[in-house]
């Protein structure tokens, strides 16, 4: 996880990742491959030190996951506030439209016009 990121505290070079016995993960220093006067430098196990760095990014990333998670939460009611006002427009509109459909028929101006020459017409006939 860490390879190439951590540096041997003794030399100062990059520490690279070995596997100890062919399984376990080793982080180790190669200078003294490099180096044929160089001492060979102290490595450590990988698991302790992956599991604690992963810990801690996590704890890092701890509160912007929670700001995220807030911002969502947010904007999920924003969208419920518009969709319930959607609702209650579409609901004010059906119960107008409600009430106009049981309102009495009055005769209109133009029935009117009709009768009123159909009399005439009648009147004359
Ligand atoms: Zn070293």
């Amino acid at each position: 996880m860490l390879s190439g990121l951590l540096v041997c505290g003794r030399c100062g070079s990059r520490l690279h990742v070995s596997y100890k016995h062919g399984r376990k993960t080793y982080y180790s220093c190669g200078r003294h491959r490099r180096d044929p006067n160089h001492t060979r430098c102290p490595g450590m196990g990988a698991g302790p030190l992956d599991a604690c760095v992963a810990q801690e990014v996590l704890r890092a990333l701890e509160p912007a996951a929670l700001a995220l998670s807030l911002q969502a939460l947010h904007d999920l009611e924003d969208e419920r506030r518009r969709l319930d006002q959607q609702w209650q427009q579409r609901l004010q509109r059906a119960r107008y439209e409600a009430e106009r459909a049981e309102r009495p028929c009055r005769p209109s101006g133009s029935s009117k016009r009709t009768t009123i020459a159909s009399r005439r017409r009648n009147r004359r006939g």
